[in-house]
């Protein structure tokens, strides 16, 4: 056999063995047990909805009143962008972790989302957004429905799929405020109105959930600036609101809550196992991650994912030890060709 096709043999297997060995049976693949509720969560990420945009929600500000939803402020890490945002809410994995920093990274999530882990104990789970999601988690969905430019019919649709398709978990991704947003800023008329047109469609969509005791959460990626954009790091980018509606599961919520701390919740709401790189805090019980991260921790006084970078560190030394004995093994075999 040529030398050079030995060479790229080789390298292809090494490159598949990194890949494939990168999460699995590593660090990232340490979880907590899972607790079945047979609960069903729909999740609205409402795309721009920064935190004062609540105030033209009528529907849901009478929920908080009526104290049939709980409400706090969504506190969200930089950068505030799609993308990370989406990764942040669904992987509970810091940007750090996940390493989705730009919009640009058309590339699939390389840590697990909440649907994934949901399909893996047999949760039947939907989508219905924007096919940005649809890129970063192309194989987390029983059922999805993906648009491109037009989100208009994004809540029919959500509706039709709880109707026919019943999913234990599902994402409701509408697109139009972050238009508006961007259009023609965060402090203007249409975006407000804007606002007030998807606290309709939820309230139409809320009235079809009740029917099968689906818990909600509301909130978004990221909010916008006065006069549109959210790149820039500010309070009405960085704050959005949470909304945690449900008639029988009982929350506690502080003033504020981080971004991060919507996949563990998630978690707990589905009775699926938490995995250790959402470093954020369950808003529901934490008891079982926190036993687990105590396992890994170098130096409590640090934030956990100091700890957690550390182990990485350690876990990306192991790999490469792991992949010098592959070398030597496979040119041992490809020798004898
Ligand atoms: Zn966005």
């Amino acid at each position: 056999m040529p030398q050079y096709i030995k060479l790229t043999l080789l390298l292809y297997i090494l490159i598949l063995n990194s890949t494939i060995s990168l999460f699995k049976f590593t660090f990232y693949d340490i979880t907590t047990n899972s607790k079945p509720t047979n609960k069903k969560v729909c999740l609205i990420i409402v795309d721009g909805l920064r935190l004062d945009a609540i105030n033209n929600m009528p529907f849901i500000q009478n929920l908080i009143k009526n104290n049939d939803a709980k409400f706090a402020i969504s506190v969200s890490d930089k950068p505030t962008i799609s993308r990370a945002g989406y990764m942040r809410i669904l992987t509970g994995a810091p940007t750090d972790i996940s390493g989705i920093s730009s919009n640009n990274q058309h590339i699939p999530s390389p840590v697990l989302s909440i649907s994934d882990l949901a399909i893996k104990h047999n949760l039947k789970t939907a989508l219905c957004g924007y096919f940005w999601i649809d890129e970063l988690f192309p194989f987390s969905f029983h059922y999805k429905k993906t648009y491109f430019i037009r989100d208009g019919t994004t809540f029919i649709d959500a509706v039709s799929i709880v109707n026919s398709f019943k999913p234990d978990f599902l994402i409701v991704h509408p697109m139009s405020v972050d238009n508006a947003g961007h259009s023609f800023g965060g402090s203007s008329m249409q975006y407000k109105n804007t606002a007030s047109k998807i606290d309709l469609e939820i309230y139409k969509l809320y009235k079809q959930l009740s029917k099968y005791n689906y818990d909600i959460i509301i909130t978004s990626d990221h909010g916008h600036q006065d006069f549109g954009g959210h790149t820039k790091y500010e309070e009405n980018t960085f704050l959005t609101p949470f909304v945690f509606i449900s008639k029988n599961t009982n929350i506690k919520l502080t003033k504020s809550i981080n971004q991060i701390d919507i996949a563990p919740t998630l978690c707990d709401l589905l009775g699926i196992p938490k995995t250790l790189y959402m470093t954020g805090n369950s808003l529901l019980d934490n008891q079982n991650i926190t036993t687990i991260r105590n396992v890994h921790i170098l130096n409590p006084n640090l934030p956990f994912e100091y700890n957690l970078n550390f182990s990485l560190f350690i876990t990306n030394i192991l790999l490469t030890i792991h992949l010098i004995i592959y070398f030597y093994f496979i040119r041992i075999l490809l020798a004898k060709f």
